[in-house]
């Protein structure tokens, strides 16, 4: 199964912390993009975000791989003050696919896939699109959904360096 894992960071030691991400999927990485700073979607009086896109190649069940960013997200010492604000670390399944190239949905409690939000974040797929120039979101191509979002908010997703 490959998936398509969106992950950011916006308290503590962000770059560590998106590291720690690709040390753990270090072998069944397929594709990285850069690292972009971002601004905080959602609930806006907070920190600016690092985000990330991994695409990865991985053997266990699709609850299975929640589970393990999920562990990632404990390690980093995350805490849930307050939804959709500050967090040390943040890893979501985007979307799933199977080994033929289609995709794989999940609509259960613990996990949505395509994650729902995702059409709507360009800090989601533009470093997507980065990864695989090629992808797709439930059929659309990602680049066409980007060319769709407000041309601020795909402007303020920059690559940065640590
Ligand atoms: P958002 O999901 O809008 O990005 P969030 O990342 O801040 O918000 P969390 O508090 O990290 O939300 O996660 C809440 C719950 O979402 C998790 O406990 C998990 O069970 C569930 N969930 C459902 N679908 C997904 C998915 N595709 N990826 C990650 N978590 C998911
Ligand atoms: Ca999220
Ligand atoms: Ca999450």
């Amino acid at each position: 199964m490959r998936a398509v894992l969106s992950i950011g960071s916006n308290m503590d030691d962000k770059w560590a912390l998106l590291r720690s991400v690709s040390e753990e999927f270090a072998g069944q990485i397929v594709a990285e993009s850069p690292v972009y700073a971002t601004p905080p979607w959602g609930v806006e009086d907070q920190d600016d975000f690092l985000n990330a896109v991994l695409i990865v190649d991985v053997d266990e069940s699709p609850l299975e791989l929640l589970r393990r960013g999920q562990r990632l997200e404990q390690q980093a010492h995350r805490v849930r003050v307050r939804h959709w604000g500050p967090r040390t670390l943040d890893v979501d399944v985007v979307a799933l696919f199977d080994d033929a190239g289609n995709p794989i949905d999940c609509d259960t409690e613990e996990l949505t896939v395509p994650h729902p939000h995702a059409h709507a974040r360009a800090f989601v797929l533009v470093p997507w699109l980065a990864a695989d120039p090629g992808a797709t979101l439930a059929g659309e191509s990602v680049e066409g959904i980007v060319d769709k979002l407000p041309p601020a908010e795909v402007a303020a997703v920059r690559v940065v360096e640590p």
